[in-house]
């Protein structure tokens, strides 16, 4: 395992809360903590550290602890603690109000090891008796078991794409598989799935079947045939897994058929139908002589319905097949020429300016801005001016070392509570790029939450607004702003608008991005990677993007290096 930063300062947070639920002493919970925010607030990268004593709040003890953790990739110390502390404590980090302190009383004073015993005694009245558990925290806690009860109807893709990564590698090692591939709406990418399916071509059905069931998290199996297998999985919602086996003649139909939308099959079927054939799940078939015809990839069935290919992200929202008799063109990863925004060691990200560069160039980028947070947002360590002007001497650095890509000294500056932005017009001036954001107050009214919004959007020197709803998907719906008026304004003052293309956040939405467009407003696909692995969720973000049918054109970061030039200097 490769460690960064975070991994440390999660490590030292761990071994806090852990002694904070044992009931050790305040001092040596709080010097736990305090070396985690040395190592936060330090600018440099974990290669770059060199002496960790070197850091504020760090001696002899705390240092031994973190080099056995990067040399061992274990800690002796927090395997000790996660031994003497009942595993089902942690669980009751997730309930509204419970922190390391409250849950040591419960565990202490009431003996509660786990949600179960935790909903008896808030039921016996026990829970409310204790000091500093009013009868209003017992009201939320209760409130939140129930709801956690429940699976949601469907979960976010961001939950079920690392579980698909998984189920993956472990498809990787079934040697009687000859092809596989995701279908439904995981494939078409969906903001949120009701469950994964794949398709498997194979010639050995029982054995893979025996093989599907055996895989790792399996917690109940629903259904084990020759055609299909279904299981649930177990993680923070259990989800449903359907694999469906087929001859590897029908794979491609039937990967077809099982990747939707309902509303393009239908059209498919449409098409076939005036053609005197029919679309079944494994082929198409003729309906005079009923002969059975197969394809070996979707562009080769398409192309029997003298279609082009159509993207799975596509076949929801571009329902008019006729347009695709022709060749459409819609955006590429290879067109993104560089990410616009993106968080180093300086605020809250795990790698240093250098190593976010050389991802950026191992990934084939042109240019990348790095945008750490501003002052105003205190918990991601936000830079001040004077640390923003040290940044760029950093980025300087960086970007005279390497003639194949440009570096640009960008912020993420927080848009006040009070409609103000976090940085002077002068200053901001000196930056390259800016972003503006709301990280706070969501609770505001339409009113001010616009008013907060239009000030940035009327900032001559703001290029583009993030993330510009702030929802989190399954978490929350956003602040609430008119999205007509935020469109609208950014078409005005020519301000970019971000799809970010982190799957929590998707934000905009596809929905709201292609509405933009319309409009004639410019988009960022941008990752806001907190480290080299989110760089990925790039693809990611440049697929969703086509489900709103996003030209190559709107897209700033499509765009030459001196063309997205002109547009940042477009009000200088
Ligand atoms: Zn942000
Ligand atoms: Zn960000």
């Amino acid at each position: 395992m490769k460690m960064n930063k975070k991994d440390i300062i999660k490590l030292l947070e761990d071994i806090a809360l852990y002694l904070e639920i044992k009931g050790e002493n305040a001092f040596r919970i709080s010097a736990y903590r305090k070396a985690a925010q040395g190592i936060e607030r330090d600018e440099r990268s974990l290669p770059e550290i060199d002496d960790f004593t070197s850091i504020k709040g760090i001696g002899k003890g705390t240092n031994d602890t973190i080099r056995a953790f990067i040399e061992t990739g274990a800690s002796h110390v927090l395997n000790q603690l996660q031994e003497d502390v009942p595993e089902g404590l942690l669980t009751l980090l997730d309930l509204p109000g419970l922190g390391g302190k409250r849950i040591a009383k419960l565990y202490q004073e009431l003996s509660i090891t786990n949600k179960h015993e935790l909903k008896r005694a808030c039921e016996n009245g026990s829970v409310e008796k204790l000091a500093g558990f009013g009868k209003k925290t017992v009201e939320n806690i209760l409130t939140a078991l129930e709801e956690q009860g429940k699976r949601p109807e469907r979960i976010p893709l961001a939950l079920a794409l690392p579980l698909a990564e998984k189920i993956e590698e472990y498809l990787q090692t079934i040697d009687e598989i000859d092809e596989y591939s995701r279908a439904g709406s995981l494939r078409r990418v969906r903001e949120t799935v009701k469950d994964i399916d794949y398709i498997i071509a194979t010639k050995h059905r029982k054995q893979v079947a025996a093989k599907l069931v055996e895989m790792e998290d399996v917690k109940s199996i629903i259904a084990k045939g020759e055609t299909k297998v279904s299981v649930t999985v177990a993680g923070k919602y259990d989800v449903n897994v359907d694999f469906r086996m087929v001859d590897e003649k029908e794979f491609a139909t039937t990967l077809h058929h099982f990747t939707g939308s309902k509303e393009h099959n239908i059209a498919m079927r449409q098409r076939a139908k005036m053609r005197g054939e029919k679309i079944n799940e494994y082929g198409v078939e003729n309906e005079t002589t009923g002969e059975c015809i197969h394809f070996s990839t979707e562009k080769d069935f398409y192309g029997h319905f003298d279609l082009h290919y159509i993207p799975p992200e596509m076949r929801e929202t571009a329902l008019d097949l006729e347009e695709f008799e022709e060749e459409v063109s819609y955006l590429q990863r290879e067109m993104i020429k560089g990410d616009l925004h993106m968080h180093t060691t300086w605020s809250d990200g795990a790698q240093s300016v250098e190593e976010m560069v050389q991802e950026a160039r191992r990934r084939g980028y042109t240019y990348i801005a790095i945008t750490d947070h501003s002052k105003f947002l205190q918990v991601a360590n936000g830079l001040n001016e004077t640390r923003l002007r040290r940044q760029r001497e950093d980025i300087q650095k960086v970007n005279e070392k390497y003639d194949d890509i440009e570096v640009l000294c960008g912020v993420e500056m927080d848009i006040l509570p009070d409609g103000t932005l976090d940085f002077s017009d002068e200053f901001l001036s000196e930056m390259d790029l800016v972003i503006a954001a709301i990280h706070s107050s969501f609770n505001q009214s339409e009113d001010d939450i616009m008013k907060r919004l239009n000030t940035a959007l009327e900032n001559p020197h703001v290029d583009i607004i993030a993330h510009p709803t702030g929802r989190i998907i399954g978490r929350r719906d956003g602040y609430a702003v008119v999205m007509e008026e935020l469109i609208e304004k950014a078409a005005k003052t020519n301000t970019a608008l971000e799809i970010n293309a982190n799957p929590l956040r998707f934000d905009l939405s596809s929905k709201w991005a292609a509405y933009a467009q319309e409009k004639g407003v410019h988009v960022a696909i941008n990752t806001d990677a907190h480290n080299i692995e989110s760089f990925r969720y790039m693809d990611l973000g440049v697929r969703y993007a086509r489900r709103g049918r996003i030209n190559k054109d709107t897209v700033i970061n499509t765009w030459s290096f001196d063309q997205l030039q002109q547009f940042l200097r477009r009000n200088r």
